[in-house]
């Protein structure tokens, strides 16, 4: 029997989405029904795993999955024999330590005593021991930030996005202790038959996610602007350049990365590019 790659992901859950999304993306067609515990890809030698994120590393070194799709931050926070493979680019977010308003927090020795409520005692140790500061650690799984107001602690280590739920509940961010987003994680040895399947998932992942960061770029020019506009756009080898029915003038298509992408925009006008057409594109392979 053909060995399958079982796929940890989310049931439900802020990862959940991106994780169906990047697995169909890269060309798996599976069902994903509500109560479904797990699922075989339809195209792909494929099992796909639901389960609570915060379970999945370890499932992971107990072999009942291979890879699985997490926070870094539970990554880091479970510390089971499990490797980073790849990071994802969802799910962007950062674990923060946040003390009431009204303290006069101006550095980490504040902590020193204090007690510290969260559900990332690991990684809020590790912070500590870091910083050189003893402070105690209260360890709760859910509504971190209520636990200042209540008395529980003087202090949170909980994940932010927009800090809103900090504001909203009397809280200030103080110290960011480590960046966030969706990683691939594996167990350490897959053997050489699923490797090869992972290896082959990552391809299509790559192709993607690059896909998603670059845009496809039309414009028109003067002929004369062409090879400056090549040295800002080059593309993926160069640009394409077919002649306009107007005379002096030129089509140029290229690829342009999202992350300079309005800048670069206004360097092409000043060149005298016109009739700028920007596209997404869809899989991306170099
Ligand atoms: P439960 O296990 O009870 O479902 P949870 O807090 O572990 O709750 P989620 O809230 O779904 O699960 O968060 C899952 C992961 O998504 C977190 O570990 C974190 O990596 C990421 N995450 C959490 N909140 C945000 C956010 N506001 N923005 C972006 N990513 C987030
Ligand atoms: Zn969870």
């Amino acid at each position: 029997m053909k060995e399958l790659l079982r796929i940890a992901i989310q049931k439900s859950g802020r990862l959940q989405e991106g994780s169906l999304e990047l697995l169909k993306e890269s060309g798996l067609s599976f069902s994903n029904g509500k109560d479904q515990l797990k699922t075989q890809a339809r195209n792909f030698p494929v099992e796909v795993l639901f389960l609570r994120d915060d379970d999945i590393p370890q499932y992971i070194e107990d072999k009942v999955a291979d890879v699985g799709i997490v926070g870094e931050n539970v990554f880091i926070e479970k510390q089971r024999k499990n490797v980073l493979i790849k990071r994802l680019d969802f799910a962007k977010c950062r674990v923060s330590i946040a003390v009431p308003r009204s303290e006069d927090y101006r550095n980490v020795s504040w902590l020193s005593g204090k007690n510290i409520a969260t559900s990332y005692p690991n990684i809020v140790r590790q912070f500590l021991d870091a910083n050189g500061v003893k402070a105690g650690i209260h360890e709760i799984s859910g509504s971190v930030e209520i636990a200042p107001g209540i008395g529980l602690a003087d202090a949170i280590c909980d994940i932010v996005s927009t800090g809103s739920t900090l504001l909203s509940n009397g809280l200030r961010e103080v110290e960011v202790v480590m960046q966030s987003e969706a990683v691939l994680i594996a167990s350490q040895d897959l053997g050489s038959e699923k490797q090869k399947i992972l290896d082959q998932l990552l391809f299509r992942i790559e192709a993607v996610n690059s896909a998603k960061n670059n845009k496809y770029i039309l414009l028109n020019c003067p002929n004369e602007a062409i090879s400056k506009i090549t040295s800002i756009i080059p593309g993926m080898k160069s640009p394409t350049i077919m002649p306009l029915t107007r005379s002096g003038w030129s089509s140029l298509h290229s690829v342009v990365n999202e992350n300079d992408f309005w800048e670069k925009i206004g360097l092409l006008k000043s060149l005298g590019a016109e009739g700028i057409l920007v596209i997404p594109i869809e899989k991306m392979i170099a």
